[in-house]
């Protein structure tokens, strides 16, 4: 399960943090998570209660997932549009020569301590 992995990830990232800032409890964690990014939303939700509470600085800590509509730009006629119901090519000039602006990303926006 690949967003197990992605947890598992951020889990050592907010150790890290919370190591660094020298906390002892985090009560919620906000996530951007793009539209493309390949992280089933539900699975992700599941993945961070099975791996959060195995963890003391982050048991019980709520995660917001702040979903990133994605958006894709064509370099042929400069017009923007949204990746999920147009895909690679141009719905205004029909050009294939497009690329992803955001959608992709999975970041920590935000950490809130007890
Ligand atoms: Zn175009």
């Amino acid at each position: 399960m690949h967003e197990l992995g992605v947890v598992f990830h951020m889990v050592d990232l907010l150790e890290d943090v919370g190591r660094e800032q020298g906390l002892t409890r985090v009560s919620e964690v906000v996530v951007d998570l793009g539209e493309v990014s390949g992280v089933v939303t539900e699975l992700f939700e599941d993945a961070w209660e099975w791996a959060s509470n195995r963890h003391d600085l982050l048991r019980g800590a709520r995660l917001r997932v702040n979903c990133i509509e994605a958006v894709t730009v064509c370099n042929s006629c400069g017009k923007t549009y949204p990746t999920v119901a147009h895909g690679r090519i141009c719905p205004h000039c029909a050009s294939p020569d497009t690329e992803l602006l955001r959608g992709n990303e999975l970041n920590i926006r935000e950490i809130e301590a007890c």
